[in-house]
């Protein structure tokens, strides 16, 4: 029996999904999946911002199944809180212990809404609501208030710039909890990169603009460290 109230499902949206679906199967190679039937092992953990924009695996160019491993919420956090206690989440912890993953990229974006309601909250608003979305906000929020502090960020620029400093800030915080985190081994690269959709770091939308590799974040150093045709795809918007 189907109560009065119930509510009624949307079918334009679910039609659109078993049809994409349709699509993705119609899609794939043969064999796509033969190698990867029986296991996993990812080359990479990508924690990223769960935003619609900000597509994980397309990103990277990336068609092979069991290549990337996807953790993503808001704001690219790789903690959890654990009873007062921030402790990586098993997300990013699972492939690097149990699938041989040894190289973790934390993916922040322009215009993020969860760094932006943990702004809005450091300086003075109310919690967006509900609890389930206040709580990774307040994760971000002695994050965001750090950065206003520090001489990295211009806490008196225009919204959208402190904003996206803010974004970069977070991407260089969490690289750095991953590092220092006994959870994750001493050979784990960590890379950090902010997504760009909005021309604030160039002009090509979707770049990955490489900001942090294993702690450096000096975009000139970086860029020896990279192939020379990615020069550009280094940049960084903090002081
Ligand atoms: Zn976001």
């Amino acid at each position: 029996m189907v109560d009065e109230d119930d509510h009624e499902h949307d079918d334009e949206v679910l039609e659109q999904l078993l049809g994409g679906n349709e699509v993705h199967i119609d899609g794939l190679p043969s064999e796509h999946f033969s190698a990867v039937k029986s296991g996993q092992h990812p080359e990479v953990v990508s924690v990223c911002c769960s935003d619609s924009r900000v597509p994980q695996e397309r990103m990277w160019g990336v068609e092979d199944p069991g290549t990337v491993f996807t953790p993503s919420n808001i704001g690219n956090q790789v903690w959890d809180d654990d009873g007062g206690e921030r402790i990586v989440d098993g997300g990013v912890l699972y492939p690097i212990h149990h699938a041989g993953t040894e190289v973790a990229a934390i993916v922040g974006h322009t215009g993020c809404g969860a760094v932006t309601a943990a702004y809005d909250v450091a300086t003075g608003a109310d919690e967006p609501g509900p609890r389930g979305v206040d709580k990774w906000i307040d994760l971000l929020v002695p994050v965001v208030e750090e950065a206003l502090e520090s001489n990295l960020v211009d806490a008196d620029a225009d919204r959208e710039t402190v904003i996206n400093q803010l974004v970069e800030y977070n991407v260089d915080y969490q690289a750095t909890f991953l590092r220092e985190s006994e959870d994750v081994p001493e050979d784990v690269d960590v890379y950090g990169f902010v997504y760009d959709f909005q021309g604030i770091y160039g002009n090509e939308d979707g770049r990955t603009y490489l900001v942090n590799v294993n702690g450096e974040t000096d975009p000139d150093v970086i860029a020896d460290l990279i192939p020379d045709r990615y020069e550009t795809a280094t940049h960084s918007l903090l002081y």
